[in-house]
C-alpha cells in the first residue's frame, strides 16, 4: 500500500459550514485514519480479517457513540459531527466504518432510547469504550428487504424468554459480545432482546468468501432455545418502527461515510492523473480524464451539501426517514460511480491493492445493498412523492 497522502477536497467551501468543534472533531478522525487504518487496512482486507487493534482508536476518536450522551460515556456530539466521523473512517474503509454504525447507530441507539435506565448502564460505557462489541440481528436468511416477515420468535416462560431463529449477514457478529436481536412474541409483535455471547444456545458463525466488506467480520446469529433473562427486553418501543428508527440513524451515518470513499477515490485519481505520463503528457491533460475528474467533484460536492442539510435536519429533529433513505441512495450510488470511474484512470494499477480504489469499490458494493437496498430506497421516495405503495 503507498503512504497516505490524502488531502480532502472542499471545492464549495464548506468547511465554512462547520463550528470548530465539528473541525476538530474531524480532524481528529482523519489523523487517525492516516495514522492506524491506512498502514495496515489492505493486508486486513487481503486475509479478510477485522482488525481488532484498531478498536481502542476508534473509541478514542469517538466513533462508538459519537452523539450518545456523556453520562453514558458517548461523546455527546451533534450530528454533523457524527456524520464527518463516519465520513473519515469510511475515507479508509467501509468495513471499519460498518463496525462503527453498527456499534454506534445498532446497537447503542436502540438501547439508549428504546432501553431503561439499569441497560443503559450496564452496556452502553462498555459499548462506548469498545469494551463490549455490539451487532443488530434483523436480516434472515429468508427475509432481507422484508424485515416484516421475520421468523425469529421467543415465548414467554414465565422468568425468562425462550428464543428461536436466526439471522444472516450480521456485521461484528462473529466477535461480538452482545446482539440487540429483533423477534416476534407469540402475539406476533417485534422486540428488541439483549442477546449475550455464552447464553446457552446462542452462536455465531462467521461467513467467508466475501469479495466485499473483506476487512469487516460478518456472520450469523443461532438461537437454538437460548433462556433470555427478562430484563433483557427492550421495554420502550415495539413493532417494525423499532428497528427501522435505528436505521435512520445509521443510514445517515452512510450518507456521510459514502462521501469519504468517494473522496478518496478522487483524491487518488486526481493525483495518479498528474504524474502517469503517457504519450509525453500527464494523463490529467487529456480531456477525457479531465471530463471523469470535473464530473467526480461536481458529484461529491452536491452529495457533501446533502449530507449537511440532513445534518442541520437530523440535529433539529426535522429529518423524516425518506429524507435519508433520498441521501443514502443518492451518495452511495455517486461514490460508486466514482469508484469505477476512478479505477479506470489508473489503468491496470487501479486493480492493485498498492491503491485503495479497488478495495473501496468492492465494498461499496455491500454499502449499495445494506441498509435497505438501491431499490428499496428509491421506493421508499417513491412512496414519500406519490402516497402510493410499490413494495408489494
Ligand atoms: C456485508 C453485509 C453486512 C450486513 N450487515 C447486516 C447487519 O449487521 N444486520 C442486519 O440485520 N443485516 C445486515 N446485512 C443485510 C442487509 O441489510 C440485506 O442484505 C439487505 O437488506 C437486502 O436483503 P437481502 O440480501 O435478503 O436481499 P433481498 O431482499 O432478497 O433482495 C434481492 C433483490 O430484490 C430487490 N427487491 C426486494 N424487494 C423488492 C421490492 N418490493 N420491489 C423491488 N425490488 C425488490 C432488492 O432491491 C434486491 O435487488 C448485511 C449485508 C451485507 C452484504
Amino acid at each position: 500500500m503507498k503512504p497516505d497522502l490524502f488531502e480532502a477536497p472542499d471545492y464549495y467551501n464548506l468547511d465554512e459550514l462547520l463550528t470548530e468543534e465539528h473541525k476538530l472533531v474531524r480532524d481528529a478522525a482523519r489523523e487517525w485514519v492516516k495514522r492506524d487504518v491506512s498502514p495496515i487496512i489492505e493486508e486486513y482486507a487481503q486475509k479478510a480479517e477485522f482488525p481488532t487493534q484498531i478498536v481502542k482508536g476508534l473509541a478514542e476518536i469517538g466513533a462508538f457513540g459519537p452523539y450518545i450522551p456523556e453520562e453514558y460515556g458517548g461523546a455527546g456530539l451533534d450530528q454533523i459531527s457524527y456524520g464527518l466521523i463516519m465520513q473519515e473512517i469510511e475515507r479508509g474503509d467501509s468495513g471499519v466504518r460498518s463496525t462503527a454504525s453498527v456499534q454506534s447507530s445498532l446497537v447503542m441507539y436502540p438501547i439508549w432510547k428504546y432501553g431503561n435506565e439499569e441497560q443503559r448502564n450496564k452496556y452502553l460505557p462498555k459499548l462506548a469504550s469498545g469494551e463490549w462489541i455490539g451487532s443488530f440481528g434483523l436480516t434472515e436468511p429468508d427475509h432481507g428487504s422484508n424485515p416484516g416477515g421475520m421468523v425469529t420468535n421467543f415465548k414467554d416462560m414465565g422468568d425468562h424468554y425462550l428464543l428461536n431463529g436466526a439471522k444472516m449477514w450480521i456485521s461484528n457478529a462473529p466477535f461480538c459480545d452482545v446482539a440487540v436481536v429483533w423477534a416476534k412474541n407469540e402475539e406476533g409483535r417485534i422486540h428488541g432482546l439483549i442477546v449475550e455471547r455464552g447464553m446457552e444456545g446462542f452462536s455465531t458463525p462467521e461467513t467467508h468468501n466475501k469479495w466485499s466488506l473483506r476487512a469487516s467480520a460478518t456472520g450469523e446469529l443461532i438461537f437454538d432455545n437460548v433462556k433470555v433473562p427478562k430484563e433483557n427486553l427492550l421495554p420502550n418501543k415495539s413493532g417494525l418502527g423499532a428497528p427501522l428508527g435505528c436505521l435512520d440513524s445509521a443510514r445517515f451515518g452512510i450518507a456521510w461515510g459514502a462521501i469519504g470513499a468517494a473522496m478518496d477515490c478522487y483524491d487518488t485519481a486526481l493525483r495518479y492523473s498528474k504524474e502517469r505520463m503517457q504519450f509525453g503528457k500527464p494523463i490529467g491533460q487529456f480531456q477525457l480524464q479531465q471530463k471523469k475528474l470535473a464530473e467526480m467533484i461536481t458529484e461529491i460536492t452536491k452529495a457533501q451539501l446533502l449530507a449537511w442539510r440532513l445534518g442541520v435536519m437530523r440535529e433539529n429533529g426535522t429529518a423524516t426517514s425518506a429524507q435519508i433513505s433520498m441521501a443514502k441512495r443518492n451518495n452511495v450510488e455517486m461514490a460508486i460511480n466514482i469508484a469505477r470511474e476512478a479505477r479506470q484512470m489508473l489503468g491496470g494499477m487501479g486493480i492493485s491493492g498498492d491503491y485503495s480504489i479497488m478495495r473501496h469499490s468492492m465494498n461499496l458494493e455491500s454499502v449499495i445493498t445494506y441498509e435497505g437496498t438501491h431499490d428499496i430506497h428509491l421506493l421508499i421516495t417513491g412512496l414519500d412523492i406519490t402516497g402510493l405503495n410499490a413494495f408489494k
